[in-house]
């Protein structure tokens, strides 16, 4: 019985776990009533079998099983994987079944990874961050949008108040804040975000322009980033964001028709195909720039498979996609029989990728791209994001916020631009919001690549969506493993930030 430790960046042959590269199949089940979805189906089942195979047994480790009995053991502590031979994975498999419901067995499987040597100090301890440096800032120069998409997080942009937007004094004040805080050689991050952040433009560019002025005379590097419907873009904005680097997210939910029906303009009018004219432009001409699809995620745009290469072969740099699962209305938000088909989506779409790494090519599909980076640098994190640590959100009036989407709400309030940053509040945030804190986080085992969930959803609607991370971060550890052999490749594709 013998156990290997999977380094990262191995690169030995491993077993193909199942027939998992094979293309869906569609089974032909017809059920009375029901229009009939063969697709649908097939993709539901799919992700179906990936969330019965990751349910949590416990919190020490989990289990992939591979062909011929033998596998891999992933222990959350420090996200490690190791190989596990065909003895190792049926013992270890007997102790976590015993050791459910029996609290006599409760130190058995801890007992017994430690004497496979795999145990170490904890990597993630109950301490919560304090008082981090800023490293990241979103500005919502325009609290004002001009389209009215069903399931708007921001309210159309106004965040249940007065459409307003931020006036010039105000963002360079906030750069400042940012800059001046900053250790030299600090990599920073600046996000314009909205409602619709080119309604004001003018701010937009002042506040990036300043930026670069005082990062030089400072000695840091900012990163610019924007979060855009595409409607308002123009050529001139294209070589703006060439110019500074700008990764340009653009909001799309899909093909037209589906895009439009999602995300129309306030008058109900479709705004797909005036986004595309308006991007055009800055598909063909980003070098600097990266221009990146995120598609929100609802009951009515499922078809992942057709929106991924819709966008791959239109040119954009990347896509990702993010499932609704709180909005203000309760428009558009996900459930479990919905997320349960996405599953299946995002997995045939990661098999394409999969497929294509083997061929030797590429396919953007940045939930796995960035999904391979984790597991391979084995990231094991405490919280879902920088939200209220490194990272915090601007409103056009000058408050600050964990991250964009607590603009104007209490829940996430860490100060003002006035004040500067409420140290109180922020280390209170930290503490209150530390995986080890959160239910029923501690027994998950994918609690430190997942985090917690989106703080933002997590209070607004709770953990609705935990089999559904626990399913894809389960088919993306047998992807990692199955493509060991190509890291160099897989490693070598850009990853893309998205909130
Ligand atoms: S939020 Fe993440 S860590 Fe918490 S239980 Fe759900 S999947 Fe696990
Ligand atoms: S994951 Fe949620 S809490 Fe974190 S930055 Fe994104 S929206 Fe904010």
């Amino acid at each position: 019985m013998t156990v290997g430790v999977r380094a990262p960046g191995g690169h030995r042959a491993l077993p193909v776990l199942g027939s998992a590269l094979t293309p869906l199949a569609l089974r032909d089940a017809a059920v009375p009533g029901v229009p009939h979805d063969p697709r649908r189906e097939a993709v539901s089942a799919l992700g179906q079998h990936f969330m019965q195979a990751s349910k949590p047994r416990t919190p020490h480790v989990h289990l992939l099983a591979g062909e011929n009995g033998e596998g891999h053991l992933f222990l959350p502590d420090g996200s490690r994987l190791f190989d596990a031979d065909a003895p190792l994975l049926y013992v270890m498999q007997q102790t976590i079944e015993q050791s459910i419901g029996a609290p006599v067995d409760a130190n058995a499987v801890p007992a017994l990874l430690e004497r496979l040597g795999v145990t170490a100090a904890p990597y993630v301890n109950d301490e919560p961050v304090a008082s981090p440096p800023l490293h990241a800032l979103s500005l919502a120069v325009a609290q004002k949008c001009n389209l009215g998409c069903t399931y708007c997080y921001a309210q159309q942009g106004e965040f249940g108040g007065p459409a307003t937007q931020m006036s010039a004094e105000q963002a360079l004040r906030a750069v400042d804040l940012m800059i001046d805080a900053a250790e030299p050689g600090a990599r920073l991050n600046l996000a314009f975000m909205g409602g619709e952040p080119l309604v004001n433009r003018p701010v937009l560019r002042l506040a990036t322009e300043h930026a670069v002025r005082r990062a030089e005379t400072r000695g840091v590097h900012v990163n610019f980033s924007i979060t855009t419907n595409g409607t308002l873009v123009t050529p001139d904005d294209g070589e703006f964001f060439e110019t500074h680097g700008f990764a340009v997210t653009i909001s799309l939910d899909g093909p037209r028709e589906v895009h439009d029906a999602q995300r129309p303009t306030r008058s109900g009018r479709g705004s797909f195909d005036r986004i595309m004219r308006n991007i055009a432009p800055l598909l063909t001409t980003q070098r600097r720039m990266q221009v990146t699809a995120r598609v929100t995620v609802t009951p009515e745009n499922l078809g992942l498979r057709e929106t991924l290469d819709t966008f791959v072969d239109l040119g954009f740099h990347s896509v990702g996609f993010a499932p609704m699962l709180s909005s203000p209305n309760g428009h558009g938000e996900m459930q479990s029989a919905d997320l349960q088909v996405m599953l299946g989506e995002m997995i045939d779409c990661g098999r394409e990728y999969e497929r294509r790494i083997l061929r030797g090519g590429r396919y953007p599909f940045s939930n796995v791209v960035n999904a391979m980076r984790e597991i391979h640098r084995g990231t094991h994190r405490p919280y879902p994001c920088g939200a209220g640590a490194g990272y915090l959100g601007v409103s056009a009036d000058g408050e600050l916020s964990a991250c964009h989407r607590f603009v104007g709400d209490e829940a996430g309030r860490m100060g003002s631009i006035d004040g500067g940053i409420d140290r109180t509040l922020q280390n209170r945030w930290l503490a209150d919001r530390h995986v080890h804190t959160q239910s029923p986080c501690t027994s998950c085992w994918a609690r430190y690549l997942c985090g917690g969930g989106c703080h933002h959803e997590v209070i607004a609607r709770g953990r609705p969506a935990c089999d559904y991370v626990r399913g894809w971060l389960h088919y993306c550890l047998g992807a990692y493993l199955r493509l060991s052999p190509h890291l160099d490749q897989v490693m070598a594709s850009t990853p893309v930030q998205l909130s």
